[in-house]
């Protein structure tokens, strides 16, 4: 797992709580845990890798809580979500501007926050009626460990 140091891990989860208690949302032991396990990991997992990583810890966690957590987080604004080609949904718990980095061997994304990017300009109202509010980019490409595999095949 690629990911955020235990620091950075706690600072998130105790902004997480905090945003949590000043709007009244409830703070479940498994919604804390699920919010942890996606802070830790910077690699965008499915609902499913964390489900595999959180049954030790929750055995009683269920596919459909999960799933159900990660849509009012994503409704509270609490996460993002991220789509896939694949139409596999991933999970972020950055919800800071930012475009993805898609590996095509391994399917890793990563996050890239760049000045060039962030300061692209919307197109205006084209077509007609259509109002841009923020743009998604996915930057295709090889992740350094898959690029040194391939490199190492040859
Ligand atoms: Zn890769
Ligand atoms: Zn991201």
């Amino acid at each position: 797992v690629s990911g955020r140091s235990g620091t950075e891990v706690s600072s998130w989860r105790r902004r997480f709580e905090e945003t949590c208690r000043e709007r009244g949302i409830r703070v479940t032991p498994q919604r804390l845990a699920l919010y942890e396990a996606l802070a830790a990991d910077t690699g965008h997992p499915t609902a499913e890798v964390l489900l595999a990583r959180l049954r030790p810890q929750l055995p009683s966690l269920s596919p459909a809580s999960v799933y159900r957590i990660l849509d009012s987080l994503e409704a509270e604004g609490l996460v993002r979500r991220v789509s896939t080609p694949d139409g596999v949904s991933r999970y972020d718990a950055n919800t800071g501007p930012h475009q993805h980095l898609v590996c095509r061997v391994c399917g890793k994304i990563a996050d890239v926050e760049d000045d060039a990017l962030a300061g692209l300009r919307l197109p205006a109202s084209n077509p007609a009626g259509f109002t841009a509010e923020t743009f998604d980019i996915r930057i295709v490409g090889v992740c350094a460990p898959c690029r040194s595999k391939e490199r190492s095949n040859r």
